[in-house]
């Protein structure tokens, strides 16, 4: 379990060698090919700021090499926003006195066909809080099976599962699973998650071993800026992916740096992430992982957007609703996060083409079960 691995790894030691990384280390990390996590933490670190402008032809040659002149488009279908935890920084945290809706099947149904409606979208995100009573795998399960004749391709978002669990919804038609780890501070880790079955470190880190396990065809991973340092939160990061890649090397990965945005709760972010230093860790990250996924939300604006699709960006969510039942009705429900990028599908999918990119709706196919 990477539970394990991870505690020979100290948190103070790991950020006190990101900050020792000079030019020449940098220098090293962009002359190879294949690069180690002391390479990956080269190029996050400080002294690599002046290299931005190599390491993004780098970064855009391998993207071109492995991918093509292509985006992804995905679209996430909020279903509920009760949950039992208490992350101080989400609107969805119990304390929040808020109207909770949890999308019956026929709701379900509902949104996805509002979605048909916006775009050829294949790739929906099935979000949802965590209160196992009420949005466990057992409703997890008819949901899947209620997207199912819409969707080519099905990803969940939702509470750490049993690995059983991950095994059964993926016989139901699951394709993937996100999960963000939020930060790999544990010492800190109650801090941001006092209550709740969130507040388990181990249970949640833990998490994409019973993904693997159970043979989730993808699994997404990340971290969220804004609560510790980042350099060292994506540093241990980089460490889970090489972890999970030797051990489920059948699995597809793919990676979000999704950046705190303000929310119902209230919560103001200790740690602020630049566009510069953003587009930084992006490029590091592909020079990294030849090979991973990586996605950019509609968090971030249309125009960073843009001008990191030719870069490393591999896939996009476009006409983002973050509150369940959003694209149908139920308007009173509270949005988890406030969008920056509120263009439609069909606009985003237009400036792609515009910049020479090819938007790809659909990457998978439900024969390939
Ligand atoms: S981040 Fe997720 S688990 Fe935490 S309060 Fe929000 S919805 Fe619940």
């Amino acid at each position: 379990m990477f539970s394990d691995e991870l505690k020979k790894f100290d948190w103070d030691t790991t950020t006190a060698e990101i900050d020792a990384m000079t030019p020449r280390h940098v220098e090293t990390a962009l002359s190879k090919e294949h690069l180690d996590v002391a390479d990956f933490m080269a190029l996050i670190s400080p002294a690599a700021a002046p290299y931005l402008e190599q390491m993004a032809q780098k970064s855009r040659r391998i993207t071109l090499e492995r991918f093509g002149r292509t985006i992804s488009l995905y679209i996430p279908m909020y279903v509920s926003n009760a949950c039992t935890n208490h992350c101080v920084y989400c609107g969805f945290n119990h304390s929040n006195p808020l109207e909770r809706v949890t999308l019956t099947l026929d709701q379900v149904r509902a949104e996805c066909e509002a979605i048909r409606r916006l775009g050829p979208f294949e790739n929906l995100l099935i979000v949802s809080g965590e209160f196992p009573a009420i949005n466990g795998a057992d409703y997890l399960e008819k949901v899947l099976q209620t997207a199912r004749p819409y969707f080519n391709n099905l990803t969940i978002e939702v509470m750490p599962l049993k690995e059983r669990d991950y095994a059964r919804l993926t016989r139901s038609g699951l394709n993937g699973v996100v999960c963000f780890q939020e930060t790999y501070n544990e010492k800190r880790y109650k801090v941001y998650h006092p209550r709740g079955m969130k507040s388990v470190f181990d249970w949640r880190v833990n998490g994409f071993d019973r993904m693997g396990r159970a043979g989730v065809h993808k699994i997404g991973m990340g971290v969220l800026i804004g609560l510790e340092d980042w350099r060292t939160d994506v540093t241990m990061m980089a460490r889970h992916l090489r972890y999970l890649r030797r051990n489920y090397w059948q699995t597809r990965y793919s990676v979000n740096f999704p950046r705190m945005c303000p929310a119902e709760g209230g919560y103001t972010p200790s740690v602020v992430m630049s566009d510069r230093e953003l587009a930084q860790l992006t490029f590091a990250f592909r020079l990294f992982d030849h090979d991973i996924d990586i996605s950019y939300s509609t968090r971030e604006n249309p125009k960073f957007r843009a001008n990191m699709m030719s870069l490393g960006v591999t896939s996009m969510s476009a006409g983002s609703r973050t509150e369940p039942g959003g694209y149908a009705s139920t308007p009173e429900a509270l949005e988890q996060f406030e969008v920056s990028d509120q263009r439609t599908p069909a606009e985003v999918a237009e400036e792609i083409r515009r910049l020479g990119y090819e938007a790809v709706w659909k990457d998978w196919d439900k024969v390939f079960d």
